[in-house]
């Protein structure tokens, strides 16, 4: 369905989970955010309903995320469910990897076709501090077993933080010349928990790209890897893996914007950085079904705004980055 500039909104970002097994510095306050009770979280047979709904307004690709979505009792089973919806025809998994091996064959059977792997660092004292705890071994050992289960492409989105990982850029690239995995360079948001300090600590794309091609070369343009969203993406010349950048703040792609997102709690949102969401779950549980469901999707179609004002600072009291789903 187009929204009212034009954009063909076929993309739900489904967050399945407000709750994390690590506490990210620019995501989180170290003691976490007071997580949705228990029964606020919206069931499978809800989500499930949901995307029948997204299908019908055209929605073909949805993203499971969170907070961390390799939490959430029923994945697989939610995949399976979402994948047999007539329409849907990508299913995706942004995750922080830490629990990936004891369920990466199970999601990929499920029909989990691709994954991001959240990683900031190559060096595990930081990944300690930068995740307030997590143990950098077991992620890599995440990224290994997507590889080895057939997952391509395996992306990891790195977030660039001025005088924490900013030296690391050069080497995280180096990591796509032999292997097939393509990076992904976030700039910092200034969203939720990390907003007070986000503007000090900011990287823009450009930097980060003019570090990395005066060591390792020049990179060239790529087009048509899978699922390729926002990111611009370049090679080395002999590369295996590719290098991404995603220019939130200092060149944003609103007009491109495609897609929709749902919090853990139901909330369906038509902008990361709108405050303004439409509850799915009462008239859920008020024995709405997928027509009534559809209605309230071409509503959310037509509030969304043509562009995010995160310059302009977070205005959302309510909710964090791990809660909206990232
Ligand atoms: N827990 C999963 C993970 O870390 O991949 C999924 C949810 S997390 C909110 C999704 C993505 O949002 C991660 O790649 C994370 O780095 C990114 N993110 C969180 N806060 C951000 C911020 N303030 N600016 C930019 N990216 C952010
Ligand atoms: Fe958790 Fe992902 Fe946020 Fe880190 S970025 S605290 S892993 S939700």
């Amino acid at each position: 369905m187009q929204d009212n500039y034009r954009r063909n909104i076929n993309y739900l970002r489904v967050s399945v989970t407000d709750r994390c097994n690590l506490r990210c510095v620019y995501c989180m306050p170290p003691q976490g955010v007071q997580t949705i009770p228990h029964e606020e979280i919206l069931r499978i047979e809800e989500i499930e309903t949901i995307v029948r709904a997204a299908a019908l307004i055209g929605v073909k690709k949805i993203r499971l995320t969170g907070g961390e979505p390799l939490l959430r009792k029923g994945l697989a089973q939610l995949t399976k469910q979402v994948a047999s919806i007539p329409g849907i025809d990508d299913i995706t998994l942004t995750t922080n990897g830490l629990l990936l091996p004891s369920c990466v064959a199970e999601l990929k059977e499920a029909g989990i076709n691709r994954v991001n792997i959240s990683l900031d660092t190559l060096r595990a004292d930081r990944y300690r501090e930068i995740t307030r705890g997590g143990d950098l071994s077991r992620v890599w050992k995440g990224i290994q077993l997507a590889l080895d289960a057939g997952f391509h492409p395996v992306k990891l989105n790195t977030v660039i933080i001025r005088n924490f990982n900013d030296d690391e850029v050069v080497s995280m690239a180096r990591l796509t010349l032999k292997r097939p995995l393509h990076i992904r360079f976030i700039e910092l948001m200034p969203i939720g928990s990390s907003d007070s300090w986000a503007k000090g600590c900011f990287v823009p794309a450009g930097e980060i790209m003019g570090q990395i091609t005066a060591r390792l070369g020049q990179l060239f343009p790529v087009k048509n890897l899978t699922g390729s969203g926002p990111a611009k993406y370049y090679r080395f010349k002999d590369g295996t893996g590719t290098v991404g950048f995603i220019t939130s703040m200092s060149e944003h792609f609103c007009n491109s914007c495609n897609r929709l997102r749902l919090t853990a709690s139901g909330g369906l949102r038509p902008c990361l950085y709108d405050e303004r969401e439409i509850d799915l779950k009462t008239p859920l549980r008020n024995g709405a079904g997928v027509k009534e469901i559809t209605g309230l999707f071409m509503d959310a179609v037509a509030m969304k705004p043509d562009r995010h004002h995160m310059l302009d600072g977070w205005r959302d009291e309510q909710r964090v980055m791990s809660q909206i789903g990232g």
